[in-house]
């Protein structure tokens, strides 16, 4: 009688095999890291003498799971900002404390709380895209789990690479270190085509077909990326995707929630897996993926937690479960998604998502031994009945929890046995994974209590302030032709001028000592400047402020520069109190006095009770000294100018309001 390592006996055996193939009182049989049989238990039971022989009584043993994409490492920010745009969440929250926290440990750790958390819920593959990605997969290996590790590259620096050559020297060492590992497929990961390029995307391709490993990307997750490719790319970013060779080798790609029904039919032709992922689209509102029209056309589908920022777990138990709701939900059909289709699109059909479907997905001799044995002795899963085919699924889709899985093995070895992790110190991942916790919640305390932080923090400038002297007075249309006709006289020398409108919203806080942030449209009359519309953020701090006499007003700190983001990333981003948008004409004159340049503004507003005209002058400054005497000369050509000091006014428009 053959020896085999294990036999897992008396389960109801979920096989996930091309004809649905169940058995009752089953049994699966497993030697070295393959299953060499699957059948009847007491047929196994005597064809077999086995090492470990395991009851299965009152449970189902199905195919591991496999989670189609996943930032295991992110584990460690989970719950760390939630309910925001997509935006605001990657470039608000997400890459600045990347930026400053990802290091080799900090992967390290996320990764062993990830893997334990996802062996626990009877995941036994994911697919993974992250920095350091040599530290998932070191951990991953550990753990003793499988997966395919994507080492994240994009055209911004990242956590791991200032730019994308190290980003792409990196990919190339960590897969020539790993593709020979049983387990783990390492592999690069061009982020999206919206933080990519072309050219990031070719090489990507040539190391993926050099080595035979698959590409791992992002593509179509939000409406609001589709649009933005359309216009700049004049393409979906499937379409981008397959134009830059992404399709020519098995590509893995997150989402697609918005594919259009060309994209589906281009990514059945290319044989493109395909991963949305139910939570996470839901919970930042990118919506629903076309799973019936995917399965229809053919498409390689599976399913995938994203990353425990967004979801915030790895519970694939939970993401089957909403696969199997919304398209009934959407479709008004309760028939649109079986339990089963539900059911395969975490194992068989997940299985050929990921280019795995030879070694896993299913339990088959000679395929991988990634089994998961889950209880259906719960409350909540109590009774269940076998006289239909399919009722099974109905349990494990609909009533089946992570918590209800006891034994996971992969590649034969045993991950978790009646609920113990045998590979892994749950004790000591906890321990870790709060120390570094705790560093994050500092740094993102002292973020909030401070606009300026919070502004450095997104990368949209430098920390280099610029110190103003400025004058304001409220004029009338005599006065502007009266200024503006000696202006172009001694003892001023006229330098240049230009018009623009500016349309400016405010963001204010109930306490102004926190400081004040403008967002500017600015768009200048008569010019060929391709640069216009011109974008500026810019934060004025209060607390810096000097005040000269007579209302000019010195070294007031301004951090400006340009703003990368839209209006509503930045309102959603900063929270403030109040919204304030003050549009208007400005005539900007640049004259030099007594050998100081100034620039001299004509202002009238579009809105508000007092709409102008109003008279600045403002001019940069670097020093006290430098200041106090610009501060005369303003005075001095305020007389030349004829305004008397009645006329000066010290609030700034948006206090005006
Ligand atoms: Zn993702």
């Amino acid at each position: 009688m053959p020896h085999i390592d294990l036999l897992l006996c008396h389960a109801t055996v979920v096989t996930m095999d091309k004809n649905g193939t169940i058995v009752h009182d089953g049994a699966v049989a497993v030697h070295n890291d393959v299953i060499v049989a699957v059948g009847d238990s007491t047929q196994l039971s005597h064809a077999y003498t086995a090492t470990t022989v395991i009851d299965c009584e009152n449970c189902a043993v199905i195919p591991g799971l496999i989670n189609a994409h996943a930032h295991v490492p992110m584990s460690l920010l989970r719950g760390i900002a939630a309910d925001l745009q997509l935006d605001v969440w990657l470039f608000g929250y997400m890459f600045p404390v990347e930026g400053r926290f990802v290091t080799p440990h900090f992967v390290r750790t996320g990764t062993l709380l990830s893997c334990a958390e996802m062996i626990r819920g009877g995941t036994t593959t994911f697919v993974d895209m992250y920095f350091y990605e040599e530290e998932v997969a070191k951990a991953t290996d550990e753990a003793g789990m499988r997966a395919v590790c994507g080492q994240s590259v994009m055209r911004l620096p990242s956590p791991d690479a200032a730019s994308f050559d190290e980003g792409l020297e990196r990919a190339t060492r960590f897969i020539d270190t790993w593709h020979t590992h049983p387990r783990i497929t390492p592999t690069i990961a061009p982020h999206a085509p919206y933080t990519c390029t072309d050219e990031i995307y070719a090489q990507a391709v040539a190391l993926c077909a050099k080595y035979g490993v698959p590409l791992v990307t992002h593509l179509s997750e939000t409406a609001r990326e589709v649009d933005e490719s359309q216009t700049q790319r004049q393409d979906t970013p499937i379409g981008y995707a397959n134009r830059v060779g992404a399709f020519s080798v098995p590509c893995i790609a997150a989402h697609c929630v918005h594919a259009t029904p060309e994209d589906i039919k281009l990514l059945a032709a290319m044989g493109v897996g395909v991963a949305p992922c139910p939570t996470s689209n839901l919970k930042l509102a990118s919506g629903v993926a076309p799973y019936l029209q995917f399965l229809q056309a053919g498409v390689r589908t599976g399913l995938g937690t994203d990353g425990p920022a967004s979801n915030d777990d790895q519970d694939m138990f939970s993401e089957i479960h909403l696969a199997a709701l919304l398209p009934k939900g959407l479709s008004g059909n309760p028939t649109a998604m079986p339990a089963r289709t539900a059911f395969a699109l975490a194992t068989s059909s997940g299985a050929r998502a990921i280019h795995q479907e030879d070694r896993i997905g299913s339990l088959e001799v000679g395929k991988q031994a990634d089994i998961v044995v889950v209880s259906l002795d719960g409350l909540h899963s109590t009774p269940h009945y076998s006289y239909a085919p399919d009722a099974i699924y109905n349990h494990l889709v609909y009533t089946s929890h992570a918590s209800d899985v006891r034994d996971v093995i992969v590649a034969g070895k045993m991950l978790l046995r009646n609920q113990q992790l045998l590979t892994l110190d749950e004790h000591a991942i906890r321990r870790d994974a709060r120390a570094i916790a705790s560093e994050i919640n500092t740094f993102l305390a002292n973020r909030e209590e401070n606009l300026i932080d919070k502004v450095l923090a997104i990368g949209t400038m430098a920390a280099s302030e610029i110190f103003e002297v400025q004058v304001k007075a409220q004029i009338s249309s005599v006065d502007v032709r009266t200024i503006l006709g000696r202006l172009n006289q001694a003892p001023f020398t006229f330098l240049r001028q230009n018009s623009r409108t500016q349309y400016d919203t405010y963001f204010v806080w109930n306490d102004p000592s926190y400081g004040r942030i403008r967002f500017r449209e600015d768009v200048r009359h008569n010019t060929t400047d391709k640069t216009s519309p011109y974008y500026t953020l810019t934060l004025t701090e209060p607390a810096v402020e000097i005040e000269h006499t007579a209302a000019i007003q010195i070294s007031r700190a301004r951090y400006t520069a340009q703003a990368n983001h839209s209006e509503r990333f930045y309102r959603e981003y900063f929270q403030p109190n109040r919204v304030i948008t003050i549009t208007k004409e400005r005539l900007r004159t640049h004259v030099s006095y007594q050998e100081m340049d100034f620039a001299v503004n004509i202002d009238t507003l579009t809105t508000g009770a007092n709409a102008g005209p109003f008279l600045e002058i403002k001019s940069r400054t670097w020093s006290r000294r430098d200041a106090a005497r610009k501060a005369q000369l303003m005075s001095e050509i305020l007389a030349v100018l004829g305004i008397d000091q009645s006329r000066l006014i010290k609030q700034e428009y948006v206090e005006q309001v």
